[in-house]
């Protein structure tokens, strides 16, 4: 019999992901500090909890 080997999405659990405001693209979130680094832009957003993070639209 042939082992199947199923792939397991390895990420972090400790590290949340939001998607980035920016460009749109999956950014770790430190919850911690409360700030979004996303590499692809290399910004450092810092999010409070009151203010509104500007999501993409929603269809
Ligand atoms: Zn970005």
């Amino acid at each position: 019999m042939r082992a199947v080997t199923t792939t397991t999405r390895s990420e972090a659990r400790t590290m949340l992901h939001v998607d980035c405001p920016m460009c749109g693209d999956a950014a770790p979130y430190d919850e911690a500090s409360e700030a979004l680094s996303c590499e692809r832009c290399g910004v450092r957003l810092e999010l409070a909890a009151e203010t509104d993070v500007q999501l993409p639209a929603a269809a």
